[in-house]
């Protein structure tokens, strides 16, 4: 009883295949909440990088308004180096550089982490042409070439691996620099930059070792930021750097600007393996395979002085998708310096007041990028002396508002077409529109503790942590929290994809924080100032207040309000207006929301339906978009009110005259609950399964009634209570099996028990009858569970066909109706086509297809499957996304046979896998009617469905 019970709360809740999923799971490795694995281009790249042998071309130039490569290059140069070439293509000001393909990094792996010759000789080949495009040479002691080597993979992962900057540093260029810029300073910076860059990453000395020597010698000059340092204070910097490369790695920084290079470059290629890329990619399902590309490029300096920047910024609100300029700049500052949060940086919209001609041109080149790209842009800029040079342009990762918002604005601004609007949003990404805000009574009663920037929209209310491991921890142990950070790091991801919502002290709307919180659809408030977190104490203050680990914070994010204490959300606008508490013309985001999937609909094939229980659930179903139910279980109607003692007299029966007295007190129940079942659906199909779990789990647990019985004697209680309870456990007993789930279940039941089945089918017929009269007609399909020979059909079916004709003619009206079953076991699918004589309809049961498939019980599969995606046997949870190669297998088998008996036959889908968007790619191929998911799936599902008929998946 208690497992049916736990999947029914799961099968209703929001997002609940995924909270299943992560259950499942340890805390450490969720289920995805985003993209569909590209497989299709990592297997394109697979089958080609043989062939190409070691002669092929690995690197792509691009400069001076030229480029070897273009943006649909992404397989090869990744998404950076792809749209690098783009920009030099459309003569946008981008300094010159080459890109190193992914093709090679799968060459570097291959041969044992080494890059291979003919490589090296290509970059060394480009390196000469970027040399001569910038009139300077690498290492070069009066006019020094510098460059970048940049990671950049297909999918973009912030953050995740290694870029290093001013490549080329050494004890001469570093003078050269100093002579040629007049700017000693400025040369430092950059050198002292360089060495901690390279050691960290190419020599894996940890970051914190150069910071505490830098932060030593700030402190011996007694300043607080890193722009007050002078030249000598620099000098000073980069000798204790020099000394802790080899304290560290026991090896000399090196002065060989080459051998930086290939040391950068091989870095580069390891850091696609590093632990928090590999998590990224489980996290967001990108393959293991595909690798990332290098990209070499000539610096530009931000950090030469006043007039000089560096920045980043989005053409539109990633957060809400308000069609506004967005953004963040430092003056003097180079690189990560805006996202580290090194010092607060300032708003995108000043750069008009400090370089005027510099931002028009900004807007001007980003307003252009976007009509090319036709999507949110998101990019990276530098200012060197007041001259504007782009390094990075991607389609931006938004929230679920924003993704809707903007793919609305598009369309109304004809940037795009409404077929282009349905496949630009994530589908998963939906649900976070159907995520709860707060209770606004509860939420104004506490005053507003402190305000920080609403990075990420949602009402997020937990108790404290303040680290990613005991966020997970705690989450573990069923706990709900908010990761509260000083500012995260991309290391903090597992923490921050488990809590409820993500808080940091410091950092700006472009902030890792931020742009993890809007991706992840996880409520966000960042740099909240005034918040002094100590994460030694696991406290912190705000306004003299103090809040200790465990203690309750929420927090509003699409406001930035913060506030202590615990807070109740409610539901989303959208389910206000699903549920009829709100106007839909009160919902800007509810109208765009409807108009999406309105789109949507008119491009899927796939029919939708839901599975929904009980009157209330089908409603909402319908109000989501659901036009049918495919799966309405039965037996959850008998732990309803004052029903389950009677399910339970039934059970206990030894007789079928006391079996039928029971039942005919359950049947006026059941037939109210389809009568109200079929109403919230307004004629649409409905499909209802016969009793399917084992009787034992309506009965109370063994062990409990031993304890009880126990007791009562102690007591020295007889009589007939205590005869009662013995009668039970004999009962429960009897009933017990070792492997219930392959036990005495489903149709197995119903041959047993065929009064079960006779109860349900009159229950549902007179339903149909009186809505008949009424003026409804619907047509109810009545579905046999776990058939695997057509004679247990057969059996069921003529009990059904019976009772119904009965009913049919005492009520006097015509009421059609299908019997079918479902498709679950192998057996069924294997002997489709004789099932299919008498199925008229087939639904494939995937969750007990994949337990019985493979052989897991999905209850237990949560002990082994983390060690499995360890050793990489199997990439995802099949009961999340349905294995296609093996389940999926006996899908197609079943649709062929049971359509080559009864070509119309009418087939869909009832696992959780009906709600999972490459699942429904799946199923979309395998040529279903339709497929049927919980209804908070609903949204997800139509906007699946119209991508998949679409042929395309989000991310490729
Ligand atoms: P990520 O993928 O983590 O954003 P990037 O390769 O984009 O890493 O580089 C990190 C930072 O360094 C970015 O702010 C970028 O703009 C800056 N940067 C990269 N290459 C150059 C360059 N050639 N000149 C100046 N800044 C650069
Ligand atoms: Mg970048
Ligand atoms: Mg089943």
């Amino acid at each position: 009883m208690a497992k049916t019970m736990a999947r029914k709360k799961t099968a209703v809740r929001a997002g609940s295949k995924k909270q299943a999923a992560l259950k499942r799971r340890s805390t450490r490795r969720m289920s995805p909440s985003a993209k569909v694995a590209p497989r299709a281009g990592a297997a394109r790249r697979g089958s080609r990088a043989p062939a190409r042998g070691s002669r092929g071309k690995y690197v792509y130039f691009f400069g001076g308004g030229k480029a070897d490569g273009d943006r649909t290059m992404k397989d090869l140069l990744g998404g950076k180096g792809a749209n690098l070439a783009e920009m030099s293509r459309a003569g946008l000001p981008v300094p010159a550089g080459f890109t190193i393909s992914t093709d090679a990094c799968t060459l570097y792996y291959k041969q044992g982490r080494r890059t291979p010759a003919s490589v090296d000789r290509e970059m060394v080949e480009n390196l000469r042409r970027l040399e001569s495009a910038a009139g300077a040479r690498l290492g070069d002691r009066d006019n020094p070439l510098l460059v970048s080597v940049r990671s950049g993979a297909k999918f973009s992962m912030p953050g995740m691996m290694d870029t290093i900057l001013n490549l080329g540093m050494n004890d001469e260029t570093v003078e050269g620099l100093k002579a040629r810029t007049n700017n000693g300073r400025f040369a430092y910076d950059s050198y002292r930059r360089f060495i901690q860059m390279f050691g960290s990453v190419v020599r894996e000395i940890p970051k914190a070792a150069f910071e505490h020597e830098f932060e030593g010698v700030k402190q011996a000059v007694g300043v607080h930021f890193d722009t007050d340092l002078d030249e000598d204070a620099l000098r000073d910097v980069v000798e204790r750097f020099k000394k802790v490369v080899r304290k560290r790695s026991g090896g000399d920084f090196p002065q060989d600007p080459l051998e930086q290079l290939r040391g950068a470059r091989d870095a580069v290629f390891r850091s696609w393996n590093n632990a928090r890329a590999i998590e990224y990619r489980r996290i967001y399902e990108i393959p293991d395979s595909i690798g990332t590309a290098v990209n070499v490029q000539m610096m530009v300096f931000g950090n030469t002085g006043e007039r000089s920047a560096t920045g980043v910024g989005f053409t539109r609100n990633p957060a809400t998708g308000a069609n506004e300029f967005y953004g963040e700049f430092l003056i003097n500052a180079q690189g990560e310096d805006v996202v580290a949060g090194i010092r607060t940086p300032q708003p995108i919209t000043e750069l008009e007041n400090v370089m005027p001609e510099a931002y028009r041109q900004l807007r001007q080149i980003t307003n252009r990028l976007e009509k090319t790209y036709r999507d949110i842009q998101d990019f990276e800029f530098t200012i060197q002396d007041e001259r504007l040079y782009m390094l990075q342009t991607r389609n931006g990762k938004r929230t679920g508002y924003a993704a809707v918002k903007i793919a609305t604005d598009l369309v109304e601004e004809r940037l795009i077409t409404a077929k282009e609007a349905v496949l630009q949003v994530d589908p998963e990404s939906l649900s976070q529109l159907l995520s709860p805000v707060f209770e606004p009574k509860a939420w104004q009663t506490l005053p507003v503790a402190t305000k920080g920037l609403p990075a990420s929209p949602g009402a997020a209310s937990g108790q404290a942590v303040f680290t990613a491991d005991h966020a997970v921890e705690w989450t573990r142990q069923g706990k709900q929290v908010i990761l509260v950070r000083k500012e995260t790091v991309p290391d903090d991801i597992h923490g921050m994809f488990v809590a409820q919502g993500i808080l940091t002290a410091t950092g700006g709307m472009t902030s890792h924080a931020a742009v993890v919180g809007r991706q992840m659809g996880k409520p966000s408030v960042v740099g909240a100032g005034a918040l002094h977190i100590s994460e030694r104490t696991k406290s912190f203050t705000v306004n003299g207040q103090t809040v200790r680990e465990g203690d309750y914070v929420s927090f509003d994010g699409l406001t930035g309000e913060v506030k202590i204490g615990q807070v109740a959300t409610k539901p989303s606008e959208i389910l206000q207006v699903v549920a009829g508490e709100m106007n839909p013309q009160d919902s800007d985001i509810y109208q765009r929301f409807d108009k999406l999937l309105t789109w949507a609909d008119k491009f899927r094939r796939l029919g939708i339906r839901a599975n929904a229980d009980q009157p209330d659930q089908a409603e909402t179903a319908y109000a989501f978009g659901a036009r049918g139910i495919g799966l309405c279980r039965t037996e959850h109607m008998f732990f309803g009110e004052g029903r389950i003692a009677i399910v339970q007299r039934m059970i206990l029966a030894d007789n079928e005259a006391d079996r039928r007295k029971a039942l005919d007190e359950l049947l006026p129940l059941q037939r109210k609950d389809f009568y109200g079942v079929f109403k919230a659906m307004h004629g649409e199909p409905v499909t209802i399964r016969t009793i399917d779990p084992p009787l034992h789990e309506f009965l109370p647990k063994r062990e409990d009634l031993m304890v009880e019985i126990a007791k009562m004697e102690a007591q020295g209680k007889d009589g007939k209570e205590v005869e009662e309870k013995h009668a039970l456990l004999r009962r429960v007993e009897q009933l017990h099996e070792f492997n219930p789930m392959l036990g005495h279940r489903g149709v197995r039941l119903g041959i047993t028990y065929p009064e079960i089945t006779e109860m349900q089918a009159r229950a549902i017929i007179e339903a149909a009858c009186q809505l008949a009269k009424e003026g409804t007609h619907v047509i109810p399909e009545i579905m046999i569970p776990l058939v695997g020979h057509v004679k247990e059909l057969r059996d069921q079916k003529a009990v059904v066909d019976r009772v119904a004709a009965q009913v049919i003619k005492e009520q006097g009206v015509a009421v059609n109706y299908l019997v079918g079953t479902m498709i679950e076991v192998p057996r069924g699918a294997t002997t489709a086509d004789e099932i299919a004589q008498e199925a008229e309809f087939f639904s494939f049961g995937t969750n007990d297809l994949t337990q019985l498939t493979f052989g897991f019980s999905r209850d237990d599969i949560g002990k082994f499957l983390g060690a499995y995606q360890d050793k990489k046997i199997l990439d995802k949870d099949p009961f999340a996304t349905i294995d296609t190669v093996g389940v999926g297998q006996l899908v197609t088998l079943g649709v062929q046979k049971g359509r080559a008996t009864r070509p119309k036959l009418k087939i869909g889908v009832c696992g959780e896998h009906g709600g999972d968007p490459s699942s429904i790619h799946f199923f979309d191929k395998a040529g279903l009617d339709y497929v049927s998911a919980s209804p908070y799936r609903i949204p997800v599902a139509r906007l699946a469905a119209a991508q998949a008929a679409l042929q395309v998946k989000v991310g490729d």
